[in-house]
């Protein structure tokens, strides 16, 4: 079991809710980074002590450094910052909740410096999936996800022959306009994007499930994790979100793990593994719920989901152009300069206009990728 963590993004949803695992089991949290959000970033190096607090805005990193000042604490500003913390000497995990591909390099960075991983941060094997799969491979260290639905993989392979994995069914909420037609997404608004049924989380993902690339992101996540193709990975429309993903082994039998919708239930398994001990999270009361649905994904409306699932069976840089273009139209979308039909047509023609077909790539080559499309397609 993990003792000492150091905690990317702390500030955010995972961030935060990591922090609460830590809290209950006594986790020792020795290092701390965020982008911005500096009053509660203050407030969590306070009751948590961590040695090392790591601020990417420069600024706030400044403000920060004085509000601590009477404190042993180090403050870094920078990418500086997050990349001594994603190798801080103390921690042996490290909690990447970063969102975005601003999560890959501090990934990198912490499988260099042998530290065990606990990534929430899908971007990261999205567009870095082979050059992590392989760092991690070359050092040894352990990868367990955080995500709820490869945290139930994960949990339902717990005891399987290797080997004996056929498929993964990934489960989808379906997110804020499930049902709907292209022509009522004309012109949704971001407030009602943001409208989540089931899950509380940051604003980047949020809109990823209302556009389905979420699940998207999750299909590419999923063949690295699990090592299975685009093939072996069912995606079912599940509503309710209480079954969080289930597995289909060689004999046909299907196994699901199942749980209230607490994000506290798979960060604690990737932080306690293999141990279960109690959790903050509520009981599930199947009888209350008394139904379970389940209906196939609708590809034509949600179109981000079959342009990942494309994008994966292309590979190389693919999946990498997918995710940088959806990072910059979110970002447009939520500032309100495009709809939100335009996200799924701006993933479209930047997968359209990749030119590119070295089958091994390298770090170099992502990032280049992931700078060109967007500069091409940011505004
Ligand atoms: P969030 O926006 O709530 O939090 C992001 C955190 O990262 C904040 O602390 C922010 O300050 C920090 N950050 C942002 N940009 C950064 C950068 N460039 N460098 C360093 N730090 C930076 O996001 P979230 O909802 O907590 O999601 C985090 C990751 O976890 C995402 O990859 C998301 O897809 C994944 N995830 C989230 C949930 C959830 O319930 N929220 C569930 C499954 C997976
Ligand atoms: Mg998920």
């Amino acid at each position: 079991m993990t003792k000492n963590i150091s905690v990317l993004g702390s500030t955010g949803s995972i961030g935060v809710q990591t922090l609460d695992v830590a809290r209950m089991h006594g986790i020792k949290v020795s290092a701390l980074t965020a982008n911005t959000s500096i009053e509660l970033l203050e407030r969590q190096a306070r009751e948590f002590k961590p040695d090392i607090v790591g601020v990417l805005d420069e600024n706030a990193g400044k403000k920060l450094k004085i509000a601590l000042s009477d404190t042993n604490i180090k403050v870094i500003s920078g990418k500086t910052g997050v990349i001594a913390a994603a190798q801080y000497e103390k921690a042996d995990t490290v909690v990447n909740a970063i969102v975005g591909v601003a999560g890959l390099l501090p990934t990198l960075s912490a499988i260099e410096a042998k530290k065990n991983l606990a990534l929430a941060n899908k971007e990261t094997l999205v567009a870095g999936g082979s050059i992590v799969m392989n760092e991690i491979k070359k050092v040894g260290i352990k990868l367990y996800p955080v995500d709820s639905e490869h945290s139930a993989i994960f949990q339902c392979l717990q005891g399987c022959p290797e080997n004996s994995l056929k498929k993964v069914i990934l489960t989808a909420s379906g997110g804020s306009f499930f049902g709907k037609s292209r022509d009522e997404l004309k012109n949704v608004t971001v407030e009602n994007a943001l409208k989540h049924p089931n899950w509380s989380m940051g604003k980047k993902i949020t809109i990823d499930s209302a556009t389905m690339m979420n699940k998207g992101l999750e299909v590419i996540e999923a063949s690295w994790l699990f090592d299975v193709e685009d093939k072996d990975i069912d995606v079912l429309i599940h509503r309710e979100s209480i079954i969080h993903s289930m597995i289909q082994l060689n004999d046909n039998a299907v196994i699901a793990q199942l749980g209230t919708a607490d994000m506290r239930i798979p960060i604690q398994y990737a932080l306690t593994y293999p141990e279960r001990l109690p959790s903050p999270a509520k009981e599930l009361d199947l009888a209350e719920i008394a139904g379970l649905s389940f209906a196939k994904p609708d590809y034509e409306t949600f179109k981000c989901l079959s342009l990942c699932r494309e994008a994966l069976r292309k590979g190389g840089i693919y999946p990498t152009v997918a995710n940088a273009a959806n990072e910059v139209a979110v970002q447009m979308f939520l500032g309100e300069k495009i709809g939100f039909l335009d996200i799924a047509e701006i993933v479209e023609k930047a997968l359209s206009e990749v030119n590119f077909d070295k089958e091994d790539i390298t770090l170099d080559d992502i990032l280049q990728a992931d700078k060109e499309t967007r500069m091409k397609f940011g505004r």
